[in-house]
């Protein structure tokens, strides 16, 4: 009888696809149950969760407050959002417009981030009746037509014929440059496309508040506000997208919430639903007016998901999930810049809130993806989950359930510091190039 191992390992080679075979790990544990911040494998190894499904279960795994209600409601009625009058997505839609920030007031509900990025690129070239875009470097937004033209992110780009109608402007980190002129030369590249393709074709430009599998990528304070007001002399629209950042994950509820810009289309997902499917595509009145136009999603917003999600929004208000993100945040982020000044292969740490990175390089500057998966195999070994992103694959990804204790980061952090003490020690060469 092989193992279950064996048999998900078995299932997902010969009926999955596609069919290559690319994990973090050598040998990823198979996850049989989650409690809250915790996770655990087929053979009762428990794991603390510093990943979260890439900031989906912020209110953490199989929490009961969140799950009890959604339960109940797929007790009593799952479908349907469409055709029929239902209490819950209209109720949703209610909460959100008071939470999300200035005058968005409206949302589009499906089921993935990526139908609700294709959502809103859809919704800018009604509201403009423009056809382009502008997206930005390492920046990743789905999985369909556009979404996927819009990502910048080469190996997530797999269709051969992606839309020509998207361009491309610097991001704004650029390693080892100093981030004021990084970001200056992002802001310098989108009003030089801009003139190149003529204000009267690009209908909006798209860019997550901090970039997620681009490499937890942090704007400068000022940066936001002098996009909008480019992108509004040009009757440009901005769609923000949160699909990775929203509901509480950087300290406060939406990212760009720092930046203290309200931008015309904001998308969420992932953390929307703590695991369960939903989405939604968010915008102000006059373009949601423009979107007027025969369009729904089946299942998207459905009783047990809505449900789901009104149950996440209490839960992040009842616990202060912000505050919680925003304390453990510097806990963990200052924990991290003491590391760096022992171990400099931890070439930059940075970060909003539970949203941090740590870019991993040899000490010549070269990106260094080989110790990040050292270092993922060896936490794992120590029962922890991190993750991993960057265009090099070389930046450690700490993305926890918000429920998290400072017990957890102090234990996270003592794994890790031993860790990378015993690289130094294996590795010595790699301190003295
Ligand atoms: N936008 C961002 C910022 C994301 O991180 C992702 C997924 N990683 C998506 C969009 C696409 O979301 P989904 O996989 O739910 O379609």
């Amino acid at each position: 009888m092989d193992s279950l191992k064996e048999q998900v390992i078995e299932n997902k080679q010969n009926y999955l696809c596609p069919p290559s075979w690319n994990h973090f790990y050598k040998e990823p544990p198979v996850i049989v149950k989650g409690e809250m911040q915790y996770l655990y494998d087929d053979t009762g190894k428990k794991y603390l969760d510093f990943f979260s499904g890439v900031s989906v279960m912020n209110c953490g795994h199989c929490n009961p407050e969140i799950i009890e209600p959604a339960i109940a409601q797929m007790r009593t009625l799952q479908h349907t959002s469409i055709i029929y009058l239902t209490e819950q997505m209209g109720e949703l839609a209610r909460r959100l417009s008071g939470l999300l920030p200035g005058d968005i007031c409206r949302s589009f509900f499906c089921c993935t981030g990526s139908e609700a990025n294709e959502t809103a690129l859809l919704m800018a070239r009604l509201y403009t009746g423009k056809k382009e875009f502008i997206a930005i470097k390492n920046g990743l937004h789905g999985r369909t037509h556009l979404t996927m033209s819009t990502t910048a992110i080469p190996m997530w780009r797999s269709d051969p014929y992606l839309s020509d109608a998207v361009h491309f402007a610097e991001n704004t980190f650029i390693y080892g440059e100093d981030i004021e002129t990084a970001a200056k030369k992002s802001l310098e590249s989108i009003r030089r496309i801009i003139e190149m393709r003529g204000k009267d074709n690009i209908a909006a430009l798209i860019m997550e508040p901090i970039q997620g599998n681009g490499g937890i990528i942090t704007p400068p304070p000022h940066y936001f506000k002098a996009l909008k007001a480019l992108l509004e002399a040009n009757d440009i629209l901005l769609i923000i997208d949160e699909v990775q950042t929203g509901f509480a994950r950087t300290g406060k509820l939406f990212a760009i919430s720092h930046y203290e810009v309200v931008p015309d289309i904001l998308t969420v997902a992932k953390a929307l639903g703590n695991g369960m499917p939903i989405s939604a595509a968010c915008t102000n009145e006059k373009i949601a007016m423009a979107f007027n136009k025969p369009s729904a999603s089946t299942l998207g917003g459905n009783p047990v998901c809505s449900t789901t999600a009104l149950a996440v929004l209490d839960y992040i208000e009842k616990y202060d999930l912000c505050q919680r993100a925003e304390t453990l945040g510097k806990q963990l982020m200052q924990g991290l810049k003491l590391l760096q000044e022992k171990y400099p292969i931890l070439a930059d740490v940075r970060g909003m809130g539970l949203m941090v990175g740590v870019e991993v390089r040899h000490l010549n500057g070269m990106a260094a993806p080989e110790l990040v998966d050292d270092i993922l195999e060896a936490l794992k070994e120590c029962g922890i989950i991190l993750g991993k992103n960057g265009l090099e694959r070389n930046v450690l990804a700490f993305q926890p359930p918000l429920v998290i204790t400072p017990e957890n980061v102090k234990d996270l952090l003592d794994a890790l510091d031993s860790i990378l003490a015993g690289i130094a020690i294996n590795k010595a060469a790699l301190y003295n190039d």
